[in-house]
């Protein structure tokens, strides 16, 4: 029998209670015979497990709501949502190597280091991080900002991309800048990182200058992108990513 509070995850959506006030509250609480649950932190020196909703009985889901994980930052707070980041992206490391990539048996969690072990050949398989870029670019009094067929409707948000192997994180950041908007950047400033369990993104945040060239979209990671000032900003990314503290940081400096 495991007790305690749950992450109860189902794709991009975290299930929740009605919480009383926002934090922990939100996180439904009780215990479940013999679950495939994985422990993911204690809060209050409860342990917190994380489990995918398909595997709960649904007896358990009549008192739940299921929340888009972006959303729930202001019901969690982040220092709890920072939690809920973690159970996302092991929920998925879990889901993702049930079997070895290499002789296909089936592998088991290991409980002395966070790792699958293959039952056949012994590869152990981590949690995979993907180290990813994301800048804002600063024109004078402006800032350039870009829409993706991704985001939600109106939403313009930073240029964004997964590091490559042999690059480092600021050729990662010209390269993409200029696939995916046609410009040149210069005077690269590291800001911050955040873990974005969308699946598994380790962010590094930077701000730039432009240098050179015009806007020209590569209409597939994005299909639009203009200059904007802060007195005309467009619909911008939830308070909870990276992505709008960059936005919000350039604001304060204005
Ligand atoms: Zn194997």
């Amino acid at each position: 029998m495991l007790s305690g509070y749950w992450f109860i995850i189902e794709q991009d959506s975290l299930w929740l209670a009605q919480g009383n006030t926002p934090g922990h509250s939100y996180l439904p609480e009780f215990s479940l015979p013999e679950p495939a649950a994985y422990l993911v932190c204690y809060i209050n020196k409860k342990p917190c497990f994380v489990l995918e909703k398909n595997l709960l009985s649904a007896k358990y889901l009549n008192e739940l709501n299921p929340i888009p994980f972006r959303q729930t930052y202001d019901l969690l707070t982040p220092d709890i949502f920072k939690l809920a980041t973690k159970a996302k992206a092991l929920l998925h490391w879990l889901m993702v190597h049930q079997y070895c990539g290499l002789c296909a048996h089936p592998t088991m969690i290991l409980t002395d280091e966070l790792a699958r072990k293959c039952t056949n050949c012994a590869q152990l398989f981590y949690p995979k991080t993907s180290p990813s870029v994301i800048a804002i670019i600063e024109r004078k009094n402006e800032i350039l900002l870009a829409r993706s067929p991704r985001f939600a409707e109106g939403v313009y948000s930073c240029i964004a991309g997964f590091v490559e192997p042999g690059e480092t994180a600021e050729e990662t950041l010209e390269r993409e800048v200029l696939e995916e908007v046609g410009l040149k950047i210069k005077n690269i400033r590291y800001f911050a990182s955040q873990y974005w369990p969308f699946p598994n993104s380790f962010m590094m945040g930077f701000f730039a200058d432009y240098a050179s060239g015009e806007i020209e979209v590569d209409n597939i990671e994005i299909i639009d992108a203009q200059w904007f000032s802060k007195d005309h900003l467009p619909i911008l990314p939830t308070h909870a990513s990276i992505a709008r503290q960059l936005i919000q940081d350039w604001l304060n400096r204005q």
